[in-house]
């Protein structure tokens, strides 16, 4: 959450490095933007907008800014309201700074503070570190110093970056918890530091990933140059890496929005899953699989129980991390944990994952980032073929992560097929528009299934919940009755996940008695089951999409691709922004 960037550069058109790179790390938060610089006289300026990064744009493209040295900022509130005054960067005496995170000791480090004199325009957890580094330099610490030490400070999780007015040959970071890496510029003309590779794409073509602990330095002498500390104590080497984020994976490339633009690729991403999987995993020779995991990743992990047990006949418990980590497990030390993340920044997974690595417990990553932190600290990593996901709901990164789980219990994957079918709802002509401008006035939603469609409709109820705002609910069929049916009545749509298969019967039973109670049915099923609904479809509350026979393993692909294009047009026909839905953020770095 948060977008980070900042530079230090030889050249003094840095605010346009700043803009680019705040509108492609726009998907990490998006309530206020803000950049800080010092000017021609040396003297800091900061600029700060409440709304999307392109308002800041505005403002900025209005002053000559000629500096070589500025940080930005794209925020995800924590800690107070979003307001200007709340916007980062924040600063004190000269000192400015942009956070990722929360600082969780910030009332203690405040009242100290304001006992020291310091007074706080801001509610932010944030603000209590410019200040800090401020009294450290008033107490006769060098900028150096006086950062080290705050950040010594500090309780919670940061990426934090800050500048001096005194000292603008230096450009200072810190990581703990959230992610950062620092990079130069192919001409060595400007140096970097940012909270993902996403913002340096163009900007630097090699990267060093910092570690938990990392204090990075960036100074500009007659080069450029950076130091990395761990600790914050010891200089250190990190690898560099190339940044594999291309221009082609941050662009739209002609659709509307990025999310379209990822739903459209999924087939393509399910063909890639499949060539690239190189992984010998025999989740047969472990006693239980346990799968931790948070939002979309955590249904991916739902849907692949039903895979692996049946397949693999291995017993499967799927887990929320934020429950995980905090109820004291028990482990079973012939289990497989398996950690599922998009970003491999989700904080929660990751302290999840820690914990099981203290138990000595064997760890699989299952993440879009192999830089990420989780891939880091895995003991085996599967790295899913999503390519670069910007749209903040999840799409394409949902079918690279449950192929990925099937193909770990089952070799003999029919790609073709799984391709065949998420094209037929591609390419299909049903009008997703025209039904979702049904359900976009339903006042609330629930979609149900059996068997894998479960999971499907929990992660179709899920879109609908962060693109549209209608209040959705995925409900086990057969479990309807036992209390959500009560909120049925003719205002109420009941998206039903339908295809042939085992459970096809008795789903259609549940559909019925919803009809019963005048809810309204949005029917999702295959040919092959036409004639078995006796004219069910032509009931006057029924719509009905007929996607191709599908073999029942795959289906829940094709079903994947409607619930997505389903919440796409759902959102579009409430005339939202499906790429930046409100108060979410992607890359969940925070608690
Ligand atoms: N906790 C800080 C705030 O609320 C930083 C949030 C972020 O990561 O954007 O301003």
């Amino acid at each position: 959450m948060c977008g980070i960037i900042s530079v230090l550069s030889f050249r003094d058109n840095i605010s346009k490095d700043l803009i680019s790179a705040l509108e492609r790390l726009e998907y990490r938060g998006y309530d206020s933007a803000g950049i800080a610089y010092f000017d021609e006289n040396s003297n800091l300026q900061r600029i700060r907008t409440v709304g999307k990064v392109k308002l800041l744009k505005e403002v900025v493209q209005k002053f000559d800014i000629k500096s070589n040295i500025g940080i930005g900022h794209t925020r995800w509130a924590t800690h107070g309201k979003v307001t200007e005054f709340n916007a980062h960067p924040h600063v004190a005496d000269g000192v400015a700074i942009v956070h990722n995170g929360i600082i969780e000791n910030y009332q203690e480090l405040r009242n100290s503070l304001i006992s020291e004199g310091y007074e706080f325009e801001s509610e932010t957890d944030t603000e209590v570190v410019a200040k800090l580094i401020a009294s450290n330099i008033k107490s006769g610490k060098d900028f150096i110093e006086a950062f080290k030490s705050a950040i010594s400070k500090l309780s919670g999780t940061f990426a934090i970056v800050a500048i001096y007015e005194k000292e603008p040959n230096l450009l200072l970071g810190a990581k703990k918890g959230s992610p950062m890496a620092v990079g130069l510029s192919s001409d060595k003309q400007s140096c970097y530091i940012a909270s993902d590779a996403v913002a340096l794409s163009t900007l630097a073509d090699e990267l060093a990933y910092l570690e938990e602990g990392d204090i990075v330095v960036v100074r500009k002498f007659d080069h450029l140059s950076f130091e990395i500390f761990e600790n914050g104590k010891d200089k250190i080497e990190r690898e560099i890496v190339p940044n594999k984020v291309s221009l082609n994976d941050v662009a739209k490339n002609g659709y509307e929005s990025f999310m379209l633009k990822e739903i459209s690729e999924e087939a393509m991403v399910a063909r890639r899953t499949f060539e690239r999987f190189k992984y010998d995993i025999n989740l047969s020779k472990y006693d239980s699989v346990s799968i931790v995991a948070c939002g979309t990743s955590y249904y991916a992990g739902l849907l692949s129980k039903y895979w692996i047990e049946e397949i693999a006949k291995v017993h499967v418990d799927v887990e929320i991390a934020s429950e995980f980590r905090y109820r004291n497990p028990v482990f079973s030390k012939n289990s497989l944990y398996i950690f599922i993340s998009q970003s491999g920044e989700t904080i929660d997974t990751l302290c999840a994952m820690r914990l099981v690595k203290e138990a000595g417990i064997k760890t699989l990553a299952l993440v879009n980032v192999e830089t990420s932190s989780i891939a880091r600290e895995a003991d085996i990593v599967v790295k899913t073929e999503a390519g670069v996901e910007i749209g903040v709901a999840s799409t394409k990164a949902f079918v690279a992560q449950t192929l990925s789980l099937l193909m770990m219990c089952k070799k003999d994957i029919d790609i073709e097929a799984i391709e065949r079918s998420i094209n037929s709802v591609l390419n299909s002509q049903y009008d997703f528009a025209k039904m979702a401008n049904k359900l976009k006035n339903s006042k609330s939603l629930f979609y149900i299934g059996r068997g894998t469609n479960y999971p499907i409709s929990l992660e179709g109820a899920l879109k609908i919940k962060e693109l549209s705002y209608i209040s959705a609910e995925g409900y086990p069929a057969g479990e309807i009755k036992h209390g959500p049916i009560a909120i049925i009545d003719e205002n109420v749509y009941t998206i039903a996940l339908a295809p042939f298969d085992n459970h096809f019967e008795k789903t259609i039973s549940n559909t019925q008695e919803i009809l019963a109670r005048n809810g309204k049915i949005f029917l999702i099923t295959t040919e092959n089951s036409r004639e078995l609904l006796h004219g069910l479809d032509k009931h006057e509350k029924v719509d009905s999409l007929f996607l191709p026979e599908i073999y029942s393993l795959y289906q829940p692909f094709a079903l994947t691709t409607v619930i997505h294009l389903l919440a796409y047009n759902t959102a579009k026909a409430k005339g939202y922004d499906v790429d930046k839905p409100r108060n979410l953020a992607k890359s969940v770095t925070v608690e």
